[in-house]
């Protein structure tokens, strides 16, 4: 009898939230990698990248074309194309590991601020800009030319071992 009320409050429940009706429509498709997506690529490892962290879902790295030094990508493993159409709980993560990287990447580029951008025209793969910024319209700038692989690696250098000490704000 318990169980019956319960299910029904969940029919209820699910019939009036619009959120939880798109959850459960991207929870019931098949998330596979796409082969010639180039962050799939990277996230199995066949394209290179300057990977600062990743846990098990998600993974960051410098953006090849950094709008400012230190430009982060934030990015889910699996291949959702765009940022709301992931699981709702995919979207609160990959929001509350944007306001973690952030911290360690604002003091390892010594910004006033992180700029946050999610677009993805580019790459058809979910992914969060994370941009140290100093003022308005920076997120909006043509970006840093030329960069050397070794200035990438000092960059990526900073911010892991930024990430490393933990710093939390
Ligand atoms: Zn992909």
């Amino acid at each position: 009898m318990n169980g019956d009320i319960s299910r029904r409050s969940f029919i209820i429940a699910g019939g009036v939230g619009l959120t939880l009706s798109g959850e459960l429509a991207a929870q019931a498709k098949d998330i596979k990698p796409d082969e010639n997506c180039p962050f799939c690529k990277i996230v199995a490892g066949k394209l290179s990248a300057f990977k600062v962290w990743e846990d098990k879902h998600f993974l960051a790295f410098l953006d090849h074309k950094p709008i400012m030094p230190g430009h982060t990508l934030l990015i889910p493993k699996e291949h959702y194309p765009y940022l709301f159409e992931m699981p709702e709980k995919r979207c609160s993560e990959i929001m509350s590991r944007t306001r973690k990287l952030s911290f360690p990447i604002r003091s390892a580029m010594s910004s006033k601020r992180i700029g946050v951008l999610v677009e993805g025209f580019g790459v058809n793969h979910c992914h969060v800009h994370l941009v140290p910024i100093n003022g308005s319209n920076e997120l909006t700038r043509k970006g840093v030319t030329g960069v050397s692989d070794e200035e990438f690696k000092r960059v990526a250098d900073l911010i892991t071992t930024a990430i490393r000490q933990n710093i939390e704000r």
